[in-house]
């Protein structure tokens, strides 16, 4: 891969290690040849993957810190440029002057994401894997690290790369049948066009089903709380997520703002907004968390309806489920079940559906935490996921969509080939690159 390492503009460099004060700090540089500033800056080029303790030191050639050198020349590195390494004692201000000196030899600071897009355009990660870094940073939960873990060492794109290698093989055959009708009809046996178009299919179905669940694990679920006040939104926030945040009391609309809090079942994110009592009020300050309740309901992926079992759907209730969007799911829980000596039931499946819940003494809650879940869509126990963005899944949905109407045209192998060709089309970006 030397040879197709491309010639960027200029040297960048950059803190790698996250603001604040650390044991160590790592300031970053890329750049086609770096042997001057290293030299400048070192008094020598440190030989290439080696630790190498040294003195990084200003232009007057003072000491600004003395740490751990490490060089690794193009294009064995992690953009494929020479990469320069300064361990440093990882304190804001040192790690700055570290930077300052950097620039002062040349560099320039890196934007975000640069140092992985110079990886991405010298070839050294495809774009699936570059996208993986950027999810693993993120990554809310183990899961989803180890799902993002998985795209960056290249399991999504050697799986888009199988995938493509039926589709061209069958597209082959197919277009080989439509070049030489006449010949031998044996060699492009129907029966196996048929049987190698089934497979590819289902090639398709299974890494759109890694792809489905892998993505939920990188966008989670957005929940909201809703309710009539005092009906035990702020309690069965604290119940979800394990620990004491909103504030509960018995005075209703104490909670008059949004209190988020992200938790995570079962690996899967989920994002709760706890909104202000949903009533008609003159408080200007209510009024205004209400107004903010509405918003979140409109970006939520589900509404947990709250009520007093006690009192059941009100009317009230029926009226704020009627102004929830389409396309939010909903969900009535009834809480306080305790009140009623009532049995925790999970989600019936009427008009209304409904949990029963205790959010004091916690009964029911391990049914209401699985019925999320099965409203994200997670299937318990899917191993070997891919942290897939929207964009691949649309590319796979795609691709499955020719891929079935290639199977409806098999009188007609013309269009067959180029639903095919249309199915490979949607695949093209996502080829491996390198090996994982
Ligand atoms: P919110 O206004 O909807 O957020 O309601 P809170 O969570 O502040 O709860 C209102 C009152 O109901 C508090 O006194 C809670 O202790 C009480 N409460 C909440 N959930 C339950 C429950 O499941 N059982 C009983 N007995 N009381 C509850």
């Amino acid at each position: 891969m030397g040879e197709s390492v491309v010639q960027r503009d200029d040297p960048i460099a950059a803190i790698a290690t996250a603001p604040g004060r650390g044991g160590i700090g790592v300031v970053r540089v890329s750049g086609m040849n770096l042997t001057v500033l290293a030299q400048a800056l070192l008094g020598a080029v440190p030989r290439p993957r080696l630790a190498t303790k040294a003195v990084f030191r200003d232009a007057r050639g003072e000491a600004l810190d003395e740490g751990i050198a490490l060089y690794f020349a193009t294009p064995h590195s992690y953009t494929g440029e020479d990469v320069l390494e300064l361990q440093g004692h990882g304190g804001p201000v040192v790690m700055r002057m570290l930077l300052r000196r950097c620039i002062e030899l040349g560099a320039r600071v890196a934007q975000p994401g640069e140092f992985t897009r110079r990886a991405f355009l010298n070839d050294k990660l495809d774009l699936a894997q570059a996208e993986g870094v950027a999810d693993l940073i993120e990554a809310a939960t183990d899961s989803a690290a180890r799902c993002a873990l998985r795209s960056l060492r290249g399991e999504f794109s050697a799986a888009i790369e199988v995938l493509l290698r039926q589709l061209i093989e069958l597209r082959m055959l197919v277009e080989a049948a439509l070049d030489f009708p006449e010949e031998d009809i044996d060699t492009v046996a129907p029966v196996d066009i048929a049987q190698r178009l089934g497979r590819l299919r289902q090639t398709i179905e299974t890494a759109l089903a890694r792809s489905r669940q892998g993505s939920l694990l990188r966008t989670g679920l957005h929940v909201v709380l809703a309710g009539q006040p005092n009906v035990g939104k702020s309690s069965l926030l604290n119940r979800l997520a394990g620990e004491e945040l909103a504030i509960v009391t018995h005075i209703p609309g104490t909670t008059r703002d949004s209190v988020r809090q992200a938790i995570h079942i079962d690996g899967v994110p989920i994002n709760i907004v706890d909104t202000a009592g949903l009533r008609d009020t003159q408080d200007a300050v209510e009024q205004l968390g209400i107004a903010r309740a509405w918003s979140e309901i409109g970006k939520a992926d589900v509404v947990l309806l709250l009520v007093d079992a006690r009192a059941g759907v009100t009317s009230q209730d029926l009226e704020l489920v009627a102004r929830i969007p389409q396309g939010v799911r909903r969900l009535f829980v009834h809480n306080k079940i305790d009140l009623l000596g009532a049995r925790p039931r999970p989600p019936s499946d009427d008009a209304l559906t409904s949990a029963y819940i205790s959010a004091k003494n916690g009964a029911g809650i391990d049914l209401l935490r699985a019925e999320l879940l099965a409203i994200a869509g997670w299937r318990q126990g899917t191993e070997d996921l891919f942290m897939a963005r929207e964009r691949h899944l649309i590319a796979l949905r795609q691709a499955a969509h020719h891929a079935a109407r290639a199977g409806e045209q098999f009188s007609r192998p013309e269009l067959l080939a180029e639903e095919l060709r249309l199915a490979q089309e949607q695949l093209k970006h996502y080829r491996r690159i390198r090996g994982g």
